[in-house]
């Protein structure tokens, strides 16, 4: 017997005001995080520059520590991480960087801000990440780096990506900020490149209560250069001199995120291990589903599983000739009807964003510098990472909290139930004026 789809009236899978919110909420805020937040309120000690380097000073070590690296530097943000790592590095304005079509925008505005030029590479569609032999594609004579994004939480293929990077002398960047704690042949993620950033937004696997992230090296010399480049070129080891080494702005992370984010890091390997259960059993029963293609995790890595993204077959769901954007987007309809926050993450690749196809940089900069490319970006270079746009969905948020296993139960409820009313959804799905490459938001589904 088939339950009425709660889009057409029928009942949700998961009423309004329903779930625990104790159950869902990220980050999970506990008397912990109080009492160190309200200590540092107490001490004053607010900046990392003064007294309140200590939170910062320990966060870093025990960040180190955890993940087997040998430098931690805490910083303002995620992507005032990869900037200071493009920085550290020495990278100069006007070269090139090789970044994953398929990423959050940060990942390419960070190498714009230092006035390099990012050149994108397309993403294998099965793990949604950088594809080696598309990155060694896009190399030319002015990169000097790759940026290899752990994209949702799964490690890239580091192997093959290191051994191009050697071949041509570049750097390899690691884009961590979905990735904490995952491994790769048995390394964590921000000890596989030669740098590793990370991002601590409240978003995030290891949050703070604001904004902050880290940066991680096993290079003393590049270590030393991030610390300089993230508070004005001084060096405030000492007494204050107030001399800048070199022009940089201020980039730090602020001691009451820090205490933060040592509470959420304390349990971050028990928060680690719920959620790597809930999500299995989850997407365990999701994968019974025709058609229905779950994240897959190759050997070797483990997965931090930061954002689930589901891929729809409409061909193994017995609907070939359905565009995968118009179901893609009836099912969002659908399943947000039954109580399941599905969204999309990202409408267009990369170098489908505005501020790219315009060149809305800095005054044209970087692309008009006397040294550098003027490239031109086309997002139907990257059909890989534009067919993951238009035939998935992604859940975000729920999952992280280590107390939503019974949840995301009723999540595969919801699913299965829509699941039985497949063939009716892609006969709408197909009936739909659908145009390829529309967000979501903007296509008009009929009642
Ligand atoms: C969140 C994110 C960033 C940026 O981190 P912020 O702390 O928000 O600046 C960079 N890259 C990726 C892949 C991200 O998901």
């Amino acid at each position: 017997m088939t339950v009425k789809l709660a889009m057409f009236g029928g009942p949700r899978t998961i009423p309004k005001g329903d779930v625990d919110r104790t159950t869902i909420a990220w980050p999970v805020v506990t008397d912990a995080e109080r009492e160190a937040v309200l200590q540092i309120l107490d001490s004053g000690g607010f900046t990392t520059a003064g007294r309140g380097g200590r939170e910062v000073g320990l966060l870093e070590r025990e960040w180190a520590a955890y993940i087997g690296a040998d430098h931690c530097a805490a910083v303002a943000n995620g992507t005032a991480a990869i900037e200071l790592a493009l920085a550290a590095l020495g990278i100069e304005p006007g070269a090139e960087v090789v970044v994953p079509a398929l990423s959050f925008m940060a990942s390419a505005t960070a190498p714009v801000q230092r006035l390099l030029v990012p050149v994108f590479a397309d993403i294998d569609p099965a793990t949604f990440n950088l594809d080696p032999a598309a990155a060694e594609a896009a190399i030319t004579e002015r990169t000097q780096a790759i940026l290899a994004v752990h994209l949702h939480g799964l490690p890239c293929a580091m192997t093959e990506l290191r051994r191009i990077a050697d071949r041509h002398g570049l750097a390899l960047v690691e884009d961590a900020a979905q990735a904490h704690g995952a491994t790769y042949e048995g390394r964590a993620t921000g000890t596989l490149g030669d740098v590793g950033t990370f991002s601590l937004n409240p978003s995030k696997n290891l949050p703070t209560c604001g904004e902050g992230g880290l940066v991680t090296t096993g290079d003393p010399a590049v270590h030393e250069r991030v610390v300089l480049h993230r508070q004005f070129g001084e060096d405030l080891s000492g007494e204050r001199d107030y001399l800048s080494r070199v022009l940089a702005g201020n980039e730090k992370l602020s001691s009451i995120n820090a205490a933060f984010t040592r509470r959420q890091l304390a349990r971050f390997p028990a928060m680690r291990e719920a959620r790597d259960a809930n999500v299995h059993a989850l997407l365990s029963r999701l994968s019974e589903l025709p058609g229905v293609v779950v994240p897959e995790c190759p050997p070797g890595r483990t997965h931090a599983w930061h954002i689930l993204r589901l891929r729809f077959d409409v061909e193994a769901i017995g609907h070939p000739g359905v565009p995968p954007g118009a179901f893609r987007t009836i099912l969002q309809r659908a399943l947000r009807a039954e109580g399941v926050p599905v969204r999309q993450y990202q409408g267009v690749p990369l170098p489908g964003q505005p501020a790219f196809q315009d060149h809305a940089g800095f005054g044209g900069y970087p692309w008009r510098l006397p040294n550098a490319r003027d490239v031109e970006y086309d997002p139907a270079d990257h059909p890989g990472a534009l067919a993951v746009i238009e035939d998935s969905l992604t859940l975000q948020g729920w999952h992280l909290n280590p107390a939503a296993g019974p949840v995301l139960q009723r999540v595969a409820d919801a699913f299965e139930k829509v699941w039985q009313h497949r063939d009716s959804l892609a006969g709408l799905a197909r009936s739909l004026k659908y145009r390829p490459g529309a967000p979501n938001a903007r296509v008009a589904v009929p009642r």
